[in-house]
């Protein structure tokens, strides 16, 4: 798509504080963060919403969420445990899908929000 907001960021024809690339993903931050930690992981190629995709999307799908342990470590907002066994720390993942789910954007896209609380997370 021609006039995509998230195409023109992965063409590097608007300007993104990118966190992460490799060939077929683009993570960067949110424009305007809902939390200490907000980034948005999209895929290269174009796809407007999760609704579009089925099973041959699996794979594009899984390393969309695979990213985001590696990005919530690099980025101190991954899960701990204590001696314990309590847990501390977290994100929360999210893809809005349509104008019901709040969605935006239309190029997909997974919402990784985390950091110290409170924060309102409410996207
Ligand atoms: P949606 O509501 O579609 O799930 O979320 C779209 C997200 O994109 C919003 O959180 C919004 O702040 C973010 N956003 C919109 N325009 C830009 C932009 O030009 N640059 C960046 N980095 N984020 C954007």
């Amino acid at each position: 798509m021609t006039d995509c907001l998230f195409c023109k960021i992965a063409a590097k024809q608007i300007p993104s504080s990118i966190v992460y690339e490799d060939e077929e993903l683009l993570a960067f931050k949110d424009i305007h963060p809902a939390a200490p930690v907000h980034l948005l992981v999209i895929p290269k190629v174009h796809v407007a919403t999760l609704s579009e995709c089925n099973e041959t999307h699996g794979a594009l799908l899984g390393k969309l969420l695979a990213l985001a342990p590696k990005l919530a470590k690099e980025h101190g907002c991954e899960v701990t445990y204590d001696a314990g066994g309590k847990p501390a720390g977290g994100y929360k993942t999210l893809i809005n899908s349509g104008p019901d789910g709040g969605q935006e954007v239309y190029h997909l896209h997974l919402h990784m929000i985390g950091g110290p609380r409170p924060w309102t997370g409410q996207r």
